[in-house]
């Protein structure tokens, strides 16, 4: 049996019944099923906004918007962030017309605080952290970093839907977390998001925004019955950003089963590095201190990284590699070389196949192929 990296792991029953309310109620797009998630969300992580959405990438640019239009940041503003990341925690920096500063990696893959504070101008109003493969890295330091220097943190939580850190789900002390629920995350829909803004009323203009700017509280409040049922008010130029029904439905049945399948995540990384521990030419990537980790991914560092994968695919397994660095990219070259462990890392990382359908004996047996060709 190949092994992939990921394969996703559908209550199909449960989705399809999902759908079918949807489908027999005929509203399957904005409200119903989304007004569901974002409440069962809220519960489930204690933070105290969330809207869904149709992608974190429109979350995150969303996010950087709403912050830059709120605070009167300007296109000279600078964004702290991470070239050892998915292209669209940067590439939102740029729809929102900011410049990406890149700070480098610490042995978590994440942003290192020493490396943070130095990237620090005057032109620096926040810092972007992605807590790669699940885990939260020095985030507890990034944060005191960001209070002590006035800047806003944004957390990219794509990977980190369950993901605690001192036992509350992350997110409670960022100024805005974005979460996905894209196909291979681990609380897979098809493609949507979540934004939890920590502040009430940009949660309000996040909405806002999100359907092309239409304001329909005005109306709602007053004279949303009868013959005014179809009025509302724009007053800018919003976006088409929110999540539908269909979408909701299946993060529904993800959200109920998330701490249970995070749970089996934990045990598989658990059981690669007990077989993986004796072998000093593989290093695994550590969660961080105090993150109980969701593990959307298990990653590990290895010279000769592209040799092992090829060697892997051989025996049909098919691990990942999270992430290339971006500033190997053109939107992002005139920054490459400033961050030489991104860079390194970005040549040795490879994430192990995780998944529900993973078992111990294949664990071992991936461990041992691993043992025996990196010598
Ligand atoms: C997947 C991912 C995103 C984008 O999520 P989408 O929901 O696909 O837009 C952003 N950041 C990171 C780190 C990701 O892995």
């Amino acid at each position: 049996m190949p092994t992939q990296l990921f394969i996703p792991n559908f209550r199909v029953d449960e989705c399809l019944e999902q759908v079918r309310e949807c489908l027999e109620k005929g509203w399957t797009g904005l409200g119903f099923k989304t007004n569901e998630i974002e409440q069962e969300w809220k519960i489930f992580t204690g933070l105290k906004n969330a809207h869904f959405l149709s992608s974190a990438t429109v979350g995150l640019h969303l996010a950087l918007e709403i912050l830059k239009r709120e605070l009167d940041w300007s296109d000279e503003n600078e964004i702290i962030t991470t070239p050892l990341t998915f292209v669209s925690t940067n590439h939102a920096i740029k729809y929102a017309n900011m410049k990406p500063v890149f700070a480098d990696v610490d042995e978590y893959l994440c942003l290192s605080p020493e490396s943070v504070e130095k990237a620090i101008t005057d032109k620096t109003t926040a810092v972007m952290f992605v807590g790669i493969g699940g885990n939260t890295g020095q985030y507890a330091a990034i944060r005191k970093l960001c209070d002590k220097h006035g800047l806003k943190l944004i957390l990219d939580a794509a990977h980190m839907a369950g993901t605690r850190l001192n036992n509350r789900h992350v997110g409670y002390d960022a100024d805005v977390t974005v979460f996905s629920f894209q196909a291979v995350k681990n609380l897979p829909t098809a493609d949507s998001g979540m934004i939890c803004f920590k502040e009430m009323e940009y949660d309000v203009i996040a909405r806002r925004l999100s359907w092309l700017g239409i304001d329909k509280d005005t109306y709602a409040r007053t004279a949303n019955k009868g013959a005014y049922k179809w009025k509302y008010d724009v007053n800018e130029v919003g976006y088409k950003y929110h999540g539908n029904s269909i979408m909701a439905g299946l993060a529904l049945v993800g959200l109920k089963y998330l701490d249970r399948d995070n749970s089996y995540r934990r045990q598989l990384a658990a059981w690669y590095r007990e077989s993986l521990k004796d072998c000093k030419a593989i290093k695994i990537i550590p969660n961080g201190p105090d993150c109980e980790s969701s593990h959307h991914l298990l990653q590990i560092r290895v010279n000769n990284r592209d040799s092992i994968l090829q060697k892997l695919n051989d025996a049909e397994i098919y691990p990942g590699v999270h992430y290339s660095d971006n500033t190997e990219y053109k939107p992002y070259k005139q920054s490459a070389e400033l961050c030489p462990n991104s860079r390194a890392a970005s040549n040795e990382i490879i994430s192990l196949p995780m998944h529900m359908g993973i078992s111990k004996n294949d664990i071992v047996e991936i461990a041992e192929l691993l043992k025996s060709i990196v010598k």
